[in-house]
């Protein structure tokens, strides 16, 4: 049986597997179903974690969190986990391969996943000019033009990354104030190959076998307008993924709130006794990397303290 079962191997699953190994529990592994660093690798530009003054793509920020975690014993299993249950205060780590792991105590920390915007095509052309991912797909529109959809940080960060690879991007946002940092709306602002199409949304995209060749834009006072464009990037937040805490009778193993966030307290101890959870999942996350860090090693020191006392 396991010590510890991290989910999710992101900032915050990778924090608590290095805390907890480090802090001598034998037998921890991180379920994580894609390569460890979570979705910070899909970012272009990260330039606000304290002490790194250098800045660098998700990618490589993330490299060295797994390689120093493994040093001290943590084993990443490459699975997805499909539900967490309890039964006689041991949980059962069901996978989606239909095999399971017992484990005396877990962390989770599934973070979130890029919401759908609703736009008619977007499933359709997803993968085909529809992307939630600048780093991984801009290079594609090399010198095309393309619009960005979205007023938070993601969207107006991605919106310069891909304004130096592509010839024009158009960002198109719903309001005419953006939720992003000042700082970096000032530099979108400034810079000369980026239209912000404002108080407007994306209504149609379109296009043929080979994706997609235009969208439909609507703007707020009912007028509208074409853009014959290869690709579109949206960014228009994220949803929580909870799904692993839900159970077969259709309710969580604990305490969530309306919005589907796990509510923990300050040691991220849910209200199910050796269940924690931290990162972006958790009620009132910062939804940041260092924040997600904390949040994971605070839990591992809980779970060592829990298992102490065990
Ligand atoms: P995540 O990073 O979401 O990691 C969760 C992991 O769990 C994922 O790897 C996922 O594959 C895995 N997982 C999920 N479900 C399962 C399952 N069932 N089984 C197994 N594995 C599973 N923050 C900053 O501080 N600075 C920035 O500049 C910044 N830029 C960003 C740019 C972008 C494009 C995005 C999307 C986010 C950005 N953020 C930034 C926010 C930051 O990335 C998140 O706050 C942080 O990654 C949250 O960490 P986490 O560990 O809670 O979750
Ligand atoms: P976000 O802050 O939730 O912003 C989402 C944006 O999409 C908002 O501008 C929203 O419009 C718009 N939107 C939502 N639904 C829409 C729809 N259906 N159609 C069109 N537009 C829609 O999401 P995010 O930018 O991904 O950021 C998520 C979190 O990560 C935030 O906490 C953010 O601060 C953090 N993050 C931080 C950094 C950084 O620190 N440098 C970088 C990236 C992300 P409204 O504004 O009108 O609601």
């Amino acid at each position: 049986m396991l010590d510890l079962a991290i989910i999710g191997g992101g900032p915050a699953g990778l924090s608590a597997g290095l805390y907890a190994t480090r802090g001598g529990l034998k037998n921890v592994v991180m379920f994580e179903k894609a390569m460890p660093g979570g979705q910070i690798t899909s970012s272009s530009e990260m330039e606000n974690y304290p002490g790194v003054a250098q800045v660098m793509d998700g990618i490589s920020f993330m490299a060295p969190w797994s390689e120093q975690c493994m040093r001290f014993g943590l084993k990443h299993e490459m699975k997805e986990v499909v539900r967490v249950s309890k039964k006689d205060d041991v949980f059962e780590i069901l996978l989606s391969d239909n095999t399971s792991t017992l484990a005396k105590s877990v962390i989770v920390c599934t973070g979130s996943a890029p919401k759908k915007a609703g736009f008619k095509g977007e499933n359709e052309f997803f993968g085909r000019g529809v992307s939630t991912c600048a780093t991984c797909d801009g290079f594609f529109y090399k010198n095309k033009e393309v619009a960005v959809l979205g007023g938070g940080d993601t969207a107006l960060e991605e919106a310069l990354y891909l304004s130096k690879i592509c010839k024009k991007v158009y960002l198109i946002h719903r309001r005419d104030a953006f939720r992003a940092a000042p700082s970096t709306v000032e530099r979108v602002k400034k810079c000369e190959n980026i239209e912000l199409i404002l108080n407007a949304k994306v209504d149609e995209v379109y296009g043929d076998n080979s994706g997609v060749t235009g969208i439909k834009i609507e703007f707020n006072d009912k007028s509208t307008k074409d853009l014959a464009i290869p690709g579109i990037f949206t960014f228009v937040g994220l949803d929580v993924r909870n799904e692993v805490l839900k159970q077969e009778n259709g309710e969580f193993l604990c305490k969530m709130s309306e919005q589907g966030n796990v509510i923990v307290d300050l040691k991220m101890k849910t209200n199910v006794a050796g269940l924690f959870a931290a990162g972006d999942l958790r009620l009132d996350a910062s939804r940041q990397v260092v924040c997600a860090a904390a949040d994971g090693a605070t839990a591992a020191l809980g779970v060592i303290a829990y298992l102490e006392g065990h």
